[in-house]
Order: structure tokens, then sequence, then C-alpha cells
């Protein structure tokens, strides 16, 4: 019988999954490793306790006795031929095992785990009424940690366990941290990695393994002799520790955070285990956070300042590798690739992503870039009235010409725009662009058409951006009517007070409000009724088969009546065919805008084609 089940969860085990020394580093990831040597003592209440006793009354005597003593994690059984599963299962710190059970007698059990690798070392403390010393002496041969006489007395229980942890812990403490950095040592990082292994085996998840080697560290050994070495390779090591910590990428996952890991492999190289990662990206992400906080920096060594770099090589699991020697096997195959092409690089298992990944990041770092050096521009997109297919509006395209890479497609560079923040400056510069845009072609002595601007769920929730849209408004004197905000339905999906909020200052500046690519998300017709708006966009997906569709007509032409009757403009955006902008003009649709009528321009071309639309017009 299981009085307890602990079945262990990928969230709940988290951090201090079953590892080597599980009391000592209880709370053991990337910062707190270094601090677990003093927390030792404290930690041992997080310690995995396993009771074996035919006693079922006796079990819940001492469950609760623990309990009430802060000791949380404890599993127990009256099954003795259950134990060997538990512990695979559980790894405890410690064993409380009774010496008298029908069926098998303690001893024969307890010699049977010592014959086994993951409980030869195991504390056992030996529950026993029995006097005779010739049983006691057997056990004290098996490396039973102490005894406990039965009855049991709870205060007694409590110091022996204490006891037992702490010496564990102190051996642990020696097994599997390393002296010089206070990290997890080889042994522990291996047992880890296993374990993070077949977790990402059970529950289909993918972790990241990063083997971080030091560039020319023998030199620099050889040059500020080997203490001085030491206590650089320990620096190094919280550096390190820093540049995880800060690393929020991976903390944010769920609600138990599977923090980062790292060890010391030995000589100068660390490891940085992600035993879960969302996409991969993340974890490359943290590894050149890692590289820049080295070379950020020099370290101090007695009188010298010396600068280190390294250089990282990463496998995927189970990707690249199912376990934890093919994982590590991989990584530092991708380490020396990395090393052979450069210092200060960081390298992935798979080309594939390398390549992908790579370009992630140069493009990322460029648009921080790209706005100094103008790299972005605007183009214009036509808007039509479905009736005469005169130009009637404008819709303005983030675009951007990279040096090296050439033309990056919206869809690629917002999303990382957005992932960075980046978008709020980009944002920023695009409506005093767009602004600088409209006074242009008033200069010009031509009536310009509105321009509507696309608004991203950060930008629209970033307090400053109503303000600075009606600072920009003023400073560059556009009636505010000239420009149209486009909001898609994940802008306003939460439809809270803040939202509500936004809207109607936007509203109230003389802005108007546009709902995009409507339908191709969760829509609820609520927002038409409830947000103020003022224009609707069907989304292509609509507008692609409405020839051949039947469905689709019947659908479009519901949205344009029932947008109609609450006072909205409807707008179907990419029409490529005259077959589908005659069906819309049919159905009463109000606009039209696609590749049949024009595809996004610059400003200058746009300008033609506006000029040219009057003069058909007239
Ligand atoms: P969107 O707002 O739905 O913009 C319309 C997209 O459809 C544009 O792609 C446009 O070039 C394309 N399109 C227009 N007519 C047709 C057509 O007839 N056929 C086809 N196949 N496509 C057509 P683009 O410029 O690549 O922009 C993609 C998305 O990137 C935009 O979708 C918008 O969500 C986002 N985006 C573009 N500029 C900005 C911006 O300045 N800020 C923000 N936040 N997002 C932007
Ligand atoms: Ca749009
Ligand atoms: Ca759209």
């Amino acid at each position: 019988m299981l009085s307890q089940a602990l079945v262990p969860d990928p969230v709940s085990l988290g951090a201090h999954g079953a590892q080597p020394g599980g009391a000592a580093a209880a709370s053991s990831a990337a910062g707190s490793d270094l601090a677990a040597a003093g927390d030792a003592l404290a930690s041992l209440r997080n310690a995995r306790i396993l009771m074996v006793d035919d006693d079922p009354v006796l079990i819940e005597v001492i469950q609760a006795t623990l309990e009430e003593h802060g000791y949380a994690n404890v599993v127990a059984t009256t099954q003795p031929d259950e134990s060997i599963e538990l512990i695979g299962r559980h790894r405890p710190d410690v064993l409380l095992l009774d010496m008298v059970m029908p069926g098998i007698d303690g001893l024969t059990l307890l010699a049977d785990l010592r014959s086994q690798a993951l409980s030869q070392q195991m504390p056992v403390i030996v529950l026993t009424a029995s006097s005779d010393p010739a049983i006691k002496l057997r056990a004290l041969e098996l490396g039973a940690a102490d005894f406990l006489a039965k009855p049991v007395d709870p205060s007694e229980l409590v110091l022996r366990l204490r006891n037992t942890l702490a010496a564990k812990a102190y051996r642990d403490r020696l097994a599997y941290y390393d002296p010089i950095t206070g990290l997890p040592n080889r042994t522990m990082f291996m047992d880890r990695l296993d374990w993070a292994c077949k977790q990402a085996a059970r529950y289909a998840l993918r972790g990241v393994l990063l083997h971080v080697d030091l560039d020319r560290f023998t030199q620099v050994n050889e040059a500020l002799g080997p203490s001085a070495g030491d206590a650089l390779l320990k620096q190094v090591g919280e550096r390190l520790a820093q540049s995880i910590r800060a690393s929020d990428a991976v903390a944010r996952i769920g609600p138990t955070p599977w923090i980062p890991s790292l060890s010391r492999l030995g000589g100068d190289e660390f490891t940085i285990l992600f035993p879960q990662v969302e996409l991969a990206d993340d974890a490359a992400v943290v590894a050149h956070r890692v590289l820049d906080a080295l070379q950020g920096a020099p370290f101090a060594t007695g009188e010298r300042e010396v600068y280190v770099t390294a250089s990282i090589g990463a496998a995927i699991f189970p990707d690249d590798g199912a376990d934890a020697d093919t994982t590590l096997k991989n990584a530092a195959a991708a380490l020396r690739e990395a090393k052979a092409e450069g210092q200060s690089l960081c390298k992935f298992y798979s080309k594939e992503f390398n390549a992908r990944s790579l370009r992630r990041l140069t493009i990322e770092t460029d648009l921080r870039r790209a706005l100094e050096r103008g790299e972005l521009w605007l183009a214009y997109q036509p808007k039509v009235r479905a009736a005469d297919a005169q130009v009637c509006g404008a819709e303005a395209l983030l675009r951007w010409q990279h040096p090296e890479h050439g033309f990056v497609a919206p869809n690629e560079f917002i999303p990382l725009a957005e992932a960075s923040g980046l978008i709020v400056p980009i944002g920023e510069w695009l409506v005093r662009e767009a602004c600088r845009q409209i006074n242009a072609w008033r200069e010009a002595g031509l009536t310009p058409v509105p321009v509507a601007i696309n608004v991203s769920a950060l930008q629209f929730r970033d307090a400053e951006f109503v303000p600075r849209l009606g600072a920009e408004l003023a400073r560059s004197g556009v009636p505010a009517h000239m420009l149209c905000v486009e909001l898609t339905e994940t802008v306003i999906l939460d439809q809270s007070a803040r939202t509500t909020e936004v809207l109607a200052q936007l509203r109230a500046l003389g802005l108007k409000l546009s709902i995009d690519d409507f339908g191709a998300g969760y829509t609820s017709l609520s927002y038409l009724k409830n947000l103020p708006f003022c224009e609707l966009k069907i989304d292509k997906s609509f507008i692609d088969d409405i020839e051949t569709d039947g469905g689709s007509v019947a659908i479009v032409a519901a949205l344009i009546a029932l947008a109609q009757s609450l006072g909205l403009s409807v707008v179907a955006e990419g029409v490529e065919k005259q077959v589908q902008h005659a069906l819309l003009r049919a159905k009463g649709c109000d606009q039209c805008q696609g590749y049949l009528f024009s595809k996004p321009l610059p400003a200058e071309e746009f300008t033609r084609y506006l000029l040219q639309s009057r003069v058909q017009a007239a």
C-alpha cells in the first residue's frame, strides 16, 4: 500500500527532481548552487524520506510526526517488494526500514538494496523491536546509518533523522560539488542530465544542454599561476550563474520555472542544462547572453585584469540525442566546431538550427540599428471604393531593407520586434513618418487620403501610446481623422476596462478605429456592438474562395449587412480577382484592398496611383 502517492510530474519535480544529494541540493539550480553549502542544513526538510514497514498504524504515526516537524516529502509503503521500485522513482535521501516483516526480513532487503547501484550508498535507519545484537551487528555490516528502537519515540526519531540527513548532506557536498566554484560537479551534472533526458522522453518535453568552454584558459592559467587560475574560475562560475539568472526567457515557463542549472564539468568547462524549454531559440538567446556577460567586463585576478571569452556547443534533447551520453557527446562536437570557427561563438549540434537561430539573432540585433540607419520605410497600399475603384485611403505597411539579407518580410521581423519590445520605438517612428508623408502630400497641393497604421498588442498596452500619438498629431498639425488605427482581434480580446478606456481615448482624439483581419481569430460579434470601431476589415481567407464557395459568400454577405447595420464601414482584404470584386460590390461592400488594384507601393508610386485614380474619376 502506498500511503501517500507522490507521483512525479514534470512541474512539481522541478529543479530538485531526483538527483543525488537531494537533501543538500534541494534548491540547487543555477544561482542557488553557490549557496547550497550554507543552505544544506536549513534545507534538510526538503529531504525525501521513504519508509518501509508492515505496520500501517506506525506508518501513520511516523508520517504525522515528520510532517509536524516540517518534513513534507514522505513516501511510505507496507509492501517490502515495492521498495526497489519506489527508490527508483523517488530517489529518497533516507530510508526508514523495518527489520521484521512478513514475507521478507529487513536484513535480506537491506542486502538486496546494497547490491543495487541506486541504493548502494543510501542512508538507512533501521527500525527494530529486537534486542538481538546479532541483527544489529549484521545491519551495521550492511551499512545501516542508525537504529531506532520500537516503539518509536518521536523526538528521538526526529533527532536521529536530522543527524543522518546532515551527515549525508556533508557527504554529498564532497561527492557532488566542486570545491573551487561551489557548483555541482560532473557526477551530479551527469545524473541531472540523465534525469532530464528521461523526463523529456516520458513527458514529450524538449531540453537544451550548453557546453561552455573558456577560450585559451591554459595560457591564462600558465601566465597567472594555478591559484589565480582557480580564483578566476570561481569568478567565471559566479558570472555565469548571474547571466543565467537574468534570463527571464526560460523562467517564464509554467508556475514552477524550470530554471537552468549550472555545473562545472572539470578544468575550464562548464555546462548549463535547461531541462525544459519552449523553444530552443530561448536557449540560444541565453547562450549569447552568457558569451556577452563573459566578454563584457574584465575579471580581477590579484593586481591584474584579464578578459575571458568562451565558446559554447549546444545540443537539443531528445532531438539530437535521447540519452545523457549522446547529448553530452553532441554538445561537445558542436563545441569543437564553435572553437574551430573562432572565439566567443555558440554552435548548435543541428546545422539547420544553427542557420535559423543565427538569422534570428542577427535580425534581432540588426533591427535595433535599422531605425537609426534609416533602413525602415513605409509602403502604402491603396484602399479603393468598391463601387468605382476610386482610391479612398491607404494602409501604411512597414518595410525593411536589410543591408545583407535584402528585403525582410514583416511577418518575420515584426514578431521579433514585439518580443524584444523594439516595436514601441519603431511604432513611434512610424507615426512620425506617416504624419510627415501626409503633410508632404498636403504641401504638394494634393488632397491626401486617410492613412491606416497597424498597431500591435504590445504597443497598444504601452501607457505612453495614446499620449505620444496625441503629441505627434499636435506637433505635425495633421488632422486626427487623417489617421486610422488598425487593431487585430488579439489586441481587443481581453475586453478589460483598460482596453475600453484606450479605445475611447483614441476616439476622443478623433482617430478612426478599424478591426483588422476580422474572422481570422477569436471573432466575437460582441466587439462590434460594444466597442467604438468605425471600420471592419474582412480577413483575406474569406475573400480567397468567395467565387467558388457558397458558404464564404453567405458569411461575407451576412458580415457586411451586420457591420453596416451597426454603422461600420466594411473593407474586403486581399482582393486579387475581378470576380471577387464584382461579388463584393454586389453584396454592398464599401471598400476593397488587394493586388487586383495595387500592391503596397513606395510613397512616390502611391502618389502617382492616387493622381491617376482621380483623373479617371473626373
Ligand atoms: P495586414 O495588416 O493584414 O496587412 C495586409 C497584408 O496583406 C500585407 O502584407 C499586404 O501586402 C498583404 N496583401 C494585401 N493585398 C494582398 C493580396 O491581394 N494578396 C495577398 N496575397 N496579400 C495581400 P505585409 O505587408 O507583408 O504585412 C503582413 C502583416 O505584417 C500585416 O498584415 C500586419 O499584420 C503586419 N504589419 C505590417 N506593417 C506593420 C506595422 O507597421 N506595424 C505592425 N504592428 N504590424 C505591421
Ligand atoms: Ca492591417
Ligand atoms: Ca489585415
